[in-house]
Order: structure tokens, then sequence, then C-alpha cells
């Protein structure tokens, strides 16, 4: 019944850039004490010129050819004016589809699963605004604001879609996929605080459309939506009008309030932008991008399966996770073992790194290296130390950043294949366990426990298979 359509606004900023979309101030303005990333551009002073940022033009239209959006041949910028105090120009330099111009993308295509496709109705490329830090009473206590312009002028991607969603899940499932397709084009870092924000409309059929701003995570999105819906759907049941309006999303007290009644487009007088001239993009321009673009998180998803032979289940821990995805590779370009190094990075390395994977350098920060994970599956292949002994090695070497091989020497781990090694270490595990030897006759469980107290005995170096062997003959042998 499709009562309720929600659409969205994602704004996306190009993190991968080094400098803003119009000067040479640094595009990273976190960690900068305020006002100090500022220059005569971005604050916008009396004749002063932009001057567009060349590989911001590349990174909006892979996102566009990404989403499957038409790239025009020529493409244009407009001033959106309005005042408001973190905006230091009083106006921003955005784009806008008018005169036969259109933004970076336009008509797009995104699939969330098989029976929903969600449409794009542009990409378009702009300039973030600057910061306002209000007082600690929240948002809507305006007892003081300080403003910071560090992030002004940073290369922001706006994508809008149509209202097509009909359900908050599918927005979810839509900015988690989003959200992994920015990551894997290297275009944003979504999880640095503030690189991804929504807006949302929402209307019930009918009724107006209430815009929510101030959304700053993709996690609040799905919370302010359902908020947003049973209360249209209250007043849709009591007969109230649906105020055409702007709401903010207040994050502690997860509700939406009244912000003002919606601008119209045409408050904001665009104008074409008149110190940057019109941008001709050339006619092989996007399939020179399409050469060079990394591939999708799908495409990267075929590959595992089809030429790593890694399973879908692997595949996608992986590729939900770039920065592990690229790890993954680095270490099967040292060493060709894909399967085996994906269960080591997942089974063994993920479990101690997941503490800090908030941290989103986790993996380039780490002592960790490609090298060390290709040298431990060479060793563990090499019938050398075993899966056991690996994870400890893991944690001395993220200790001390050493060599697996030096683990190795240092450590004497080497995996105990010798079979009077192991008989002299199962004897002794026999006698120490009398009532599961006999468990084990009938029960194969319990050998299962006989060889874990083999591996414990000897600190996991033990040949697993020739242990269990070795237990059943044992056994087998004791019976007569
Ligand atoms: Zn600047």
């Amino acid at each position: 019944m499709n009562l309720v359509m929600i659409g969205l606004e994602i704004h996306a900023q190009i993190t991968a850039l080094k400098s803003k979309l119009f000067c040479s101030c640094y595009g990273n303005y976190r960690d900068l004490r305020p006002n100090t990333n500022i220059c005569e551009i971005c604050s916008g002073l009396p004749g002063t010129l932009p001057i567009i940022n060349k590989k911001a033009i590349e990174y909006a239209t892979m996102t566009s050819v990404a989403l499957g959006c038409k790239v025009p041949d020529k493409i244009m910028f407009y001033r959106k004016n309005y005042f408001y105090p973190d905006l230091p120009k009083n106006f921003q330099i955005t784009q806008y589809n008018v005169y036969g111009f259109s933004s970076i993308g336009a008509d797009g295509l995104f699939e969330l699963d098989d029976s929903k496709k969600i449409r794009i109705t542009r990409v378009q490329l702009e300039e973030d605004p600057g910061r306002i830090a209000y007082s600690e009473e929240g948002m809507n206590v305006r007892n003081s604001a300080l403003v910071d312009y560090n992030r002004a002028g940073a290369a922001l991607i706006e994508i809008v879609t149509e209202p097509d969603f009909n359900d908050p899940k599918e927005v979810r499932v839509f900015l988690n996929k989003l959200s992994l397709m920015l990551e894997h084009i290297g275009v944003c870092d979504t999880l640095l605080e503030g690189a991804v924000r929504c807006d949302v409309n929402v209307s019930m059929k009918g009724g107006n459309k209430v815009e929510i701003k101030n959304i700053n995570s993709f996690k609040e999105v799905e919370k302010a939506i359902n908020y947003e819906v049973t209360r249209q759907t209250s007043m849709y049941n009591r007969n109230l009008k649906i105020e055409y309006e702007t709401r903010h999303w207040d994050d502690r007290k997860k509700i939406t309030f009244k912000a003002r009644s919606k601008e119209e487009e045409h408050d904001y007088r665009y104008f074409p932008e008149p110190d940057i001239p019109v941008i001709v993009l050339g006619n092989n321009f996007v399939s020179t991008l399409k050469g060079y673009m990394p591939e999708l998180p799908n495409e990267r998803f075929n590959r595992y399966v089809s030429k790593y032979k890694l399973t879908e289940h692997t595949s996608n821990i992986l590729i939900n996770d770039k920065k592990l995805a690229d790890f993954f590779e680095s270490c099967v370009k040292i060493y060709f073992s894909p399967v085996e190094i994906a269960n080591v990075l997942i089974t063994d390395l993920k479990s101690f790194i997941d503490n800090n994977s908030e941290s989103t350098d986790y993996l380039s920060n780490m002592k960790v290296k490609p090298e060390h994970i290709a040298e431990l599956v060479k060793l563990i292949e090499g019938n050398m130390i075993s899966r056991l002994t690996a994870k400890d090695f893991l944690i001395k070497i993220a200790e001390s950043g050493v060599s697996p091989s030096e683990v190795l020497n240092s450590t004497n781990s080497f995996k105990i294949v010798d079979e009077k090694t192991l008989k002299e270490a199962i004897d002794t595990v026999f006698d120490n366990e009398a009532s599961a030897v006999n468990d084990a006759r009938n029960n194969p469980e319990a050998i299962n426990y006989l060889l874990g107290k083999v591996m414990k005995f000897t600190k996991g170096r033990a040949d697993p298979k020739i242990a269990a062997s070795l237990i059943n003959i044992k056994l087998r042998q004791s019976e007569n």
C-alpha cells in the first residue's frame, strides 16, 4: 500500500582530495584549530577567483558513472544565494539543472536488490559550508554559537534520489550499499566524522513533503524516518494537515522538530557562477575515466568468487570492509594463496583488530603488514607451523612487528610432525584422562576432546591430522 514515500539527499565529502574545491586549503580540515584552514578564496573576499579542482570533477564523474547517471559533455556552476552564518560568501557554489545544462550526473538508477531499483535524480558537485557549534544545551536552545570556516569550500558530492523508498529499511540498505560504493571507488572515507550526511524527505500519499535536515550519520537516518512516519501517520489519522516544512533531527531526544517553513527553490535566486567558465569535459572524458576507475563492490565480489575461489560468505566479509579487501589483495600479490590468506585475515587477524576498527586507519597503523601474512601463510602451507601457532604468531607480530620466521626461530614453535614426540604427548594425555579414553571408544566427540588435550599439551604445535590418527590407533590397541 505504498502510503509512505521517502526521498534522500546525501552529501558525501570527497575526502580523497588534498585540497578544497576552489582553493589550495587542505581538503582534510579535521583536527585543525578552528579558522586556520582558510584563505581569501574560501572565505569569499572581494576580488578573489575560484579555481576548480580537476580531481574533484573526476571523482564526481566516477560517482555519477557508478550510480548509472548520464554525464554531460559540458558542466556549469551556479550560485545558490542564502544567508546563514556558516556560509562566508552568502552564496554556495553548486550545480543546477537549467538552461539545457545538467549537473555532473543525471537520471541514474541504483539497484537495491533484484526487485527494487532507486532512481537517482542527479549528482552534483558543490562546496561544503563551514560549521557552527552550538552551546551544550542542544540545537534548539540558542544561547550561543561558534563558527569554524575550516570546512568551508571542501568538495562535496550531493546525490539526490527520487522518492522511491517506501520503507525505512530500504533506506538503510541503500545507504549501506552507497557507502560501500563510495569507499570502493576511493571517493569518500565514510567512517570519518561528518564525511557523509543525509537529508530526508518524507510524505504520506497525498500529503505535503516534510524535509528532515541535520542527520549527521547514516545510523540515525532510519530512526529519524521512523519517528517522522509515526508522527505523520498519527496526524493523517486525525485528519490534521501535514505542513510543507523543514524539520530538524535531534539525535539526543530522538525526535524531529520544526525548524522553518520550507523555502522554495526560487528563493535561492540561482544564477550562473560568473567566475567559473563552462567546463567542457570532452567526448573521451568519461570513457577514459572508466578505464582507470576502481572496481565497484559487485565487480570485486565476482572476481573474488571466480578468480580467487573464495566462498560468497568470505568474499562478502572482505568486500564489506574495503580496507581489509585492499590489505588482502596486497597479501595475495606477495604470495598467491587467496583462500588461506582470507582465512587467516578473517578468522585470526580480524578478531583482534575489531576492537580498534573504529579508527579508520587501523590497518595502515598496524604492525602486521601484508608481507607478514604472506610469510605466515607460507609457513602454514609448508607444514612448518600449525594454524593455532599462527594465531599466537600474529599476536607477537602485532606487538613488535617482527617477521614470522624470526618468531619461529626465537620460540622454536615448529609444528610437531615427529610421531615419537606426538606419541609421548598422547601417552601423557591418556594417563591423565582415563574416563575420556573410556568414552572415546564409543563416542567420536570424546576423541576430539582428547585431541584438544594433546593440542593443549603441545601448546598448539601438534599436527592435528597425525595426532588424531595416532589417538585412533592407540584406542584400538588398548581395546585388545
Ligand atoms: Zn581556501
